[in-house]
């Protein structure tokens, strides 16, 4: 296992994914950062469909000097790649504009050249192909994203994640909004992440994201992760039930005793066991309303 959750019990609320009203969102850059102080989060990223945002042009001087919250500058883009496969991609970071592109690739180089954290946006909602998530050199992608399941109802990607982690352990899960702010779509604060860094600070959110030390959730939370030998020991708001999730049909599950719930319990990986032989196993956990949280792989 990697430890990742060893550092600081210090975690910090945030969203990777919004529009606003410089693409196609209902509210302005401020407004959303108004409304998403009222949710307790710590930072969110304004990605509008091919806009990289810049804090002083976008945000404007009096929300951003008065502001308690951090925004992560980011973009959305899509398109069809060589193959003719179709994507979403979010971007974090700073980056020069960018023009709608007919060649996806070549505009995913132009980010991967200016140090962009990449997010593959709601693979399910856009019918890639597991294979997809493997082409492009993607930090994280979108297990659930909550305005897929208003779209089409394809909100998790789980399956994507699964099937990637297989190949290489190092893909990050995240849970986001995608919200537009619209009257007929409205929904906001449905899933987020939760990051444990050392600070505030676009730089160590960034670096955190980019070390995976972050968990994706849509309700319940994870207070603490310990790992020390083959030992996962969790502390949690009330759940009904934990699973620890290894490869192909690996895993195993902790459920609260009848009328009763968990939130602090323990898996131990025995030697020789398909979990020990597993290429990863992360944690998920799931609360009375059935709202689930997942972290990355241990
Ligand atoms: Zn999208
Ligand atoms: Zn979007």
């Amino acid at each position: 296992m990697k430890h990742r959750y060893a550092g600081t019990d210090k975690w910090y609320k945030g969203n990777t994914h919004i529009h606003t009203t410089l693409s196609d969102g209902g509210k302005s850059p401020g407004e959303a950062v108004a409304l998403y102080r009222t949710a307790g989060y710590d930072f969110i990223a304004i990605t509008d469909h091919w806009h990289a945002f810049h804090l002083d042009q976008d945000l404007g001087e009096i929300v951003s000097s008065s502001r308690d919250m951090l925004v992560l500058p980011g973009i959305e883009i899509d398109g069809k790649d060589e193959l003719g496969h179709y994507y979403h991609v979010v971007a974090l970071g700073d980056f020069e504009q960018m023009e709608l592109s007919e060649n996806l690739d070549s505009s995913i180089a132009r980010l991967v050249g200016q140090n962009a954290y990449l997010i593959l946006a709601h693979p399910y909602w856009s019918g890639n192909r597991m294979e997809d998530v493997r082409r492009y050199p993607f930090h994280a992608l979108e297990i659930y994203n909550h305005v897929a399941a208003w779209l089409n109802g394809k909100s998790l990607a789980l399956p994507y994640w699964d099937d990637t982690l297989r190949h290489r352990d190092d893909l990050s899960g995240i849970a986001s909004d995608d919200a537009h702010l619209l009257p007929q779509h409205p929904g906001w604060n449905g899933g987020w992440i939760m990051v444990q860094a050392d600070g505030l600070s676009q730089a160590s959110i960034l670096q955190a994201l980019r070390a995976g030390t972050f968990y994706a959730t849509t309700g319940p939370s994870f207070h603490r992760i310990h790992t020390e030998g083959n030992r996962i020991t969790c502390k949690t708001t009330p759940i009904k039930q934990a699973w620890l999730v290894g490869e192909g049909y690996f895993g195993t599950r902790a459920v609260a005793a009848e009328g009763q719930l968990l939130s602090d319990f323990s898996f131990t990986i025995e030697p020789g066991s398909q979990l020990a032989r597993s290429s990863y196993v992360r944690l998920e956990i799931e609360d009375e309303q059935g709202k689930r949280a997942w972290t990355n792989p241990l």
